[in-house]
């Protein structure tokens, strides 16, 4: 089978990467011709281009440019592909995505790995970054089943962990632990820049260790990303900061009112209900 990438960076890279060690032909287009030369030259690709084109004949494309260009490459991409060619993106958000590019491609099924780190581009591709990680495909009704059994039969060689759900829950459920905590942990970040005492200011910065290392690390990650996000998933994550600011708000009053008990009561409920979030996964998240 032939296998198409667009936009050859962290995510595209590394799936040409994987994809290339299953022994799949993988072709890559991206947009600068140093990045096409690149992936030739890390073996991650038998060709790349700057020119969708030469995607004509491939049986499945993957699309992993930013959010922001993924509807507009599939529009384009679509007049070099044969009809029963299956096409699939990366993209962190879902609904808008969907819903730009179904009508005009129904072979489309939209997917979001969860997989990523703070770096972006090419040169940080890596091997496996999928494994054992979420992979969420979000099909519509209108998706052929066996698009969908294609492209989930792909993402479990990858080793990833498959999800399946509509474009308008997985962009709920990724407000909550991805597209809220990255902007709660960039606010972090600005908060911390405000104090005015430029001494303490520097201690402050020569004495961060490890909590602030893990709770700063997705607010300090590509912020063409995080922006993405919040243009492409704006009513989820409002609704997500609107509750974030009421229930920061109640561990404001309650430390305000010295209500040590019920304070711990709280934190007790979050130390046990962490785990839950995290035990079915690597700790990698996007
Ligand atoms: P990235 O490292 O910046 O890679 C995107 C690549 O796309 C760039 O290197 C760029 O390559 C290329 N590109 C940009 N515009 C293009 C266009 N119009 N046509 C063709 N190629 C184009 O970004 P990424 O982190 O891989 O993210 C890619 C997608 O995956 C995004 O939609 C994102 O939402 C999603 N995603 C990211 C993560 C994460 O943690 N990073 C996790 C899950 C999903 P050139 O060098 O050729 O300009």
């Amino acid at each position: 089978m032939k296998i198409g990438i667009v936009g050859l960076g962290l995510i595209g890279g590394s799936l040409a990467w994987d994809l290339q060690h299953l022994n799949y032909q993988v072709i890559g287009v991206s947009r600068k011709e140093s990045t096409c030369d690149l992936a030739v030259e890390m073996g991650i690709v038998s060709a790349a281009g700057t020119n969708l084109a030469i995607l004509k004949g491939v049986d499945l494309v993957f699309v992993c440019t930013p959010l922001g260009a993924i509807a507009s490459t599939t529009l384009e991409l679509i007049p070099h592909l044969q009809e029963n060619t299956i096409v699939t993106d990366a993209g962190s958000a879902k609904g808008a995505i969907v819903t730009a590019i179904t009508p005009h491609w129904r072979n489309f099924v939209g997917g979001h790995p969860m997989a990523g780190k703070e770096e972006s581009g090419l040169k940080f591709a890596q091997v496996n970054l999928f494994r054992d990680n979420p992979y969420v495909l979000t099909p519509t009704e209108a998706t052929p089943v066996e698009s969908v059994a294609l492209v989930a039969r792909i993402v479990e060689a990858l080793g990833a962990k498959l999800y399946q759900c509509t474009p308008e829950v997985h962009d709920r459920a990724v407000s909550w632990i991805s597209h809220l905590p990255a902007m709660v942990s960039a606010s972090l970040i600005a908060t911390c820049l405000k104090e005015p005492n430029p001494d303490i200011q520097q201690l402050a910065r020569q004495i961060a260790s490890s909590g602030f290392k893990d709770t700063s690390r997705v607010g300090g990650g590509n912020p063409e990303l995080r922006r993405m996000m919040a243009e492409y998933n704006r009513e989820e994550l409002l609704r997500s900061l609107y509750q974030f600011q009421e229930t920061l708000g109640e561990f404001i009053s309650l430390i305000e009112a010295e209500n040590w008990d019920a304070l711990h009561q709280q934190l007790v409920m979050t130390q046990q209900a962490r785990p839950d979030f995290l035990n079915h996964n690597s700790l990698s998240d996007l």
